[in-house]
């Protein structure tokens, strides 16, 4: 049976507790335990698939295809460990599962109410697979107090009734602000945020407390007596210079031994720490630097590119490099040349997205890059992007473009050499969609497979022909363009199983140029760069080297 730590927030938002809660599950697994992380959010939608970039960051796709939360994918960085779909469920999801069982009938006529069903809810999510590992970690979104959040914190609190004593571990991130003009540590916020805690009957074990430099002693001591736990049980949690530090500080701090105190094992295993000291190593003494733009539409808010600006860290750790990002907004090439904004950089990437707006200036990144041979990796609607640009600029097709924008604007105006996919197949079955059905959750959705051509960039880059990647979208490169478009050098390299779906393309006579359907970013670890991202920052060196 797991034991179950619970993770809360208060005092602010964006403290860090999804990296908290990763660090913590990567230090149990230094320490030879199985883990499992979930992610609770207080939200009222029913997945953050329908949500704008803009407002929640990242869509994180798992394997099974559901849409969660980005902090599933600091979980899959940190741990390695594969998230599900049943690991991430919001109040959107949770009222709709209940009102869904009390149309059916299943309440036999009760009174449907917070508690019990909507927390009998939750705390059925919390336990699936509880057999599976040795610790579950729950984080749950937003911070102690607010109104969407009690449901869970109250769900909690009976979980840990509910399970034998010592089952469950509480620990609950906050802030030190620092005062400059009396030079002090406040510790009032977080004594504030506990007692809100204990008000509706959680007590922490652990504290873990942000703060710019590190906690003195007094300030330790008084955190202990007023927030009543131990004092080997405030962990400071400093600013770092890179996330991947983490695990090492948070060990350092003691977090994991404070947790395995907590719960009264010992003697502790001893921790195997080499994977983070490699990873700290590589990140803190690279051997040069590389400039990367990713152009995009989301580039105000850096969390919509999460992964892929991650990625790229891990694709610089793997040759040593620093790699410099800087985002471009698409829509600038839509009214001036892209040379003199692109010149300098020694690859461009261009990310998933939806929508129109901007794919004009996406295109011309696209032929910037194809034309003057520096390096290009196109996702997803990237990869659209470059096959658009390679039939309007290479194959004659000057009215070349996506279902996705005529359908946007209500008429006909392209040739849709990207089209919208209505029926494909997943492992054994037909999955059939309708250019009306809802927008939640109907695209070509999570894990599928892909062959590669022998003897292309990609079969090299990956070192196999078979190979399984992520998905998220609706629309498809039209196969019937292959021959025309490989007669002008852009190669069909990667298909779906069943020869119908385009997975990945390649110009030939050029240094690297590669688009994907999938989302290969999702998959990328730090201890484990994805093999794309590798070779395409290796590449992004060689021209470094160049200029
Ligand atoms: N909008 C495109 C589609 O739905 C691309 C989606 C994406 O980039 N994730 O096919």
């Amino acid at each position: 049976m797991a034991r179950f730590i619970f993770i809360t927030g208060g005092v602010v938002s964006s403290l860090g507790k999804g990296l908290a809660s990763a660090a913590l599950g990567a230090l149990l697994q230094a320490r030879g335990y199985s883990v499992r992380l979930r992610k609770l959010d207080p939200y009222l939608n029913v997945d953050p698939g329908t949500m704008s970039p803009f407002e929640h960051g990242e869509v994180f796709v798992t394997d099974d295809g559901a849409e969660t939360d980005l902090d599933l994918g600091h979980y899959e960085r940190f741990t390695g460990v594969h998230a599900r779909g049943t690991d991430s469920v919001s109040s959107g999801r949770i009222y709709s599962n209940v009102l869904e069982k009390e149309r059916r009938g299943d309440y036999l006529g009760k009174t449907i109410q917070v508690i019990p069903h909507v927390t009998n809810e939750i705390k059925d999510f919390i336990s699936i697979g509880e057999d599976e590992v040795d610790f579950m970690l729950c984080e749950i979104g937003g911070t102690v107090g607010d109104i969407e959040g009690l449901p869970f914190f109250e769900a909690i609190r009976q979980f840990s009734q509910d399970k034998p004593r010592g089952q469950c571990l509480f620990m609950h991130l906050t802030l030190l602000p620092y005062i400059k003009a009396s030079g002090e540590l406040k510790t009032k916020p977080t004594q504030h945020s506990v007692k809100e805690l204990r008000s509706i009957g959680l007590a922490p074990d652990i504290l873990v407390c942000r703060s710019e430099g590190p906690i003195p002693v007094k300030e330790r001591e008084k955190l202990a007596l007023f927030c009543n736990v131990r004092a080997d049980s405030v962990i400071a949690a400093q600013d770092l210079k890179s996330i991947y530090e983490a695990p090492l500080a948070y060990h350092r701090e003691g977090l994991d031994q404070a947790v395995l105190d907590a719960f009264q094992i010992a003697p502790a295993p001893r921790p195997d720490l080499s994977r983070w000291e490699d990873v700290a190593d590589r990140i803190y003494n690279p051997q040069g630097e590389v400039k990367v733009a990713i152009v995009g539409k989301y580039t105000e808010l850096e969390d919509a590119y999460k992964s892929i600006a991650e990625a790229l860290t891990h694709g610089g750790m793997a040759n040593r490099v620093k790699v410099n990002v800087e985002w471009v907004d698409a829509e600038l090439f839509e009214r001036e040349d892209p040379a003199p904004h692109l010149e300098g950089f020694h690859a461009i990437l261009v990310p998933g997205g939806f929508g129109e707006r901007g794919t004009e200036g996406k295109i011309k990144a696209a032929q910037f890059a194809r034309e003057r041979k520096v390096p290009y990796l196109g996702i997803c609607l990237g990869m659209q992007m470059a096959v658009i640009e390679a039939a309007r600029n290479l194959a004659d097709l000057g009215d070349a473009g996506s279902e996705e924008f005529d359908h946007e604007a209500g008429r006909k105006r392209f040739t849709p050499v990207v089209y919208h996919l209505k029926e494909w197949v997943q492992g054994n079955h037909k999955v059939t969609r309708k250019a009306t059905d809802d927008k939640g959750g109907t695209m070509r959705l999570g894990a599928y497979d892909a062959v590669l051509a022998e003897g292309s960039k990609v079969a090299d880059v990956y070192g196999t022909t078979s190979i399984e990647e992520r998905h998220r979208h609706r629309y498809e490169v039209d196969i019937q363009y292959r021959d025309k478009l490989e007669a002008c050098g852009l190669t069909f390299s990667g298909m779906s199983p069943d020869g119908r779906l385009p997975e990945i393309v390649e110009v030939k006579d050029h240094p690297w140029f590669i688009g994907v359907q999938f989302h290969p970013e999702l998959k990328s670890k730090p201890f484990e760069p994805h093999p794309l991202f590798k070779d395409f920052v290796r590449a992004a060196k060689d021209t470094s080297r160049l200029v």
